[in-house]
């Protein structure tokens, strides 16, 4: 396959360029390709006035960069990211993203950080198959997962994420962007932009891949107040999203309760094996889940003990992170984490 790539370059400031893929100009030949680059280049150019393009060329597939896929199960691959926060990260790709192959169509779980990203796991994906792309599933609004979405769109993706996610997302745009675009090079960044969803779950719902089921579960607050999970029924793959962490410090950006409560629920049921947001997949739910349990018990115990004393937030919040400390061992990038997660704890629990 030959996909249509558009030199884009920032239309103000210093010259800083990147290749975007289109992926409405795929074509089976080069020839085919050439015949609609330009038109497609410009159409795309032209409802993003901050960008301009040159140079529309087609490429082989072959001869273009993508995302490492492993298969983890039978036509359910992963890419698994480094498992630091962004802010120690060159490029931002933290998170676990999943591709389900069903016998008519795909479903991505979760689109990474950019567009740069995003085309990456695009060009790994046509690497394997030419089927349609029917479904992106996000599993919650962080910008790690959900901003190279825009590719998948474009390729004709149904976007389906948590019925609370349009919103967190469109109230954070601004912010994640902003975020990205300090901690990475042009490079990374050019051409993202924010896609939102098509369809919104609010409690249980499924996509038909053709031959392959994948269910999807909206939860109450716990990591975020939008967390979704999708399980593949055919292979038992459970994609948690960020609901479990591993190697990384457990980000709270929803409720401590709530997540503490998902925690006893078993919510992984039957699954066979379980994907978890950052980390290492495994086949153990006690070992996917009770690292993470114990150190969100131990926060909220912590935070309950200076509140019932009377500690106002900031002088608890590092006294909180202190008491934590025996963790720091066994999680990446816990110091830059474990006081914003005391402080997330410390406004919830002052409440109860
Ligand atoms: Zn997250």
């Amino acid at each position: 396959m030959f996909h249509l790539i558009v030199n884009v370059c920032l239309a103000s400031g210093p010259a800083n360029c990147a290749p975007m893929l289109l992926p409405a100009g795929d074509a089976a030949t080069q020839q085919a390709c050439m015949s609609q680059m330009q038109r497609i280049a410009d159409d795309w150019l032209a409802t993003r006035p901050q960008l301009t393009g040159q140079a529309p060329r087609c490429v082989d597939n072959a001869d273009l960069p993508a995302v490492a896929l492993r298969e983890l199960q039978p036509k359910v691959h992963v890419f698994q990211g480094d498992p630091v926060q962004m802010e120690q990260s060159s490029d931002g790709r933290i998170a676990n993203l999943g591709v389900i192959e069903g016998d008519a169509s795909i479903a991505v779980i979760d689109a990474g950080v950019s567009r740069a990203q995003g085309q990456a796991i695009y060009v790994a994906i046509r690497r394997m198959t030419d089927k349609p792309i029917s479904h992106l599933v996000l599993t919650h609004m962080h910008p790690d997962h959900v901003l190279g979405a825009q590719v998948m769109a474009e390729a004709g993706a149904t976007i389906v994420a948590h019925h609370a996610m349009s919103d967190a997302l469109q109230y954070r745009t601004g912010t994640y962007l902003e975020n990205i675009q300090r901690l990475f090079p042009p490079a990374e960044w050019i051409g993202t932009a924010v896609a939102l969803p098509d369809v919104g779950v609010t409690d249980l719902d499924a996509i038909d891949l053709g031959g392959r089921r994948v269910e999807l579960r909206a939860w109450p607050s716990a990591h975020t107040d939008n967390d979704l999970t999708a399980l593949d029924v055919t292979t038992g793959t459970f994609f948690t999203g960020d609901l479990v962490f591993r190697e990384l410090t457990p980000v709270v950006d929803g409720s401590l309760a709530g997540w503490l409560s998902w925690l006893q629920g078993e919510p992984a049921g039957q699954a066979r094996i379980i994907v978890p947001g950052h980390g290492e997949p495994t086949a153990d739910w006690a070992q996917a889940h009770r690292p993470q349990q114990a150190f969100l018990k131990a926060l909220a115990d912590a935070t309950r003990a200076r509140i019932a004393e009377g500690i106002p937030m900031s002088e608890a919040v590092p006294i909180i992170a202190k008491d934590l400390k025996s963790f720091a061992p066994a999680w990446n990038s816990f110091d830059m984490t474990v006081a914003r997660d005391a402080t997330a704890a410390y406004k919830e629990l002052e409440w109860e």
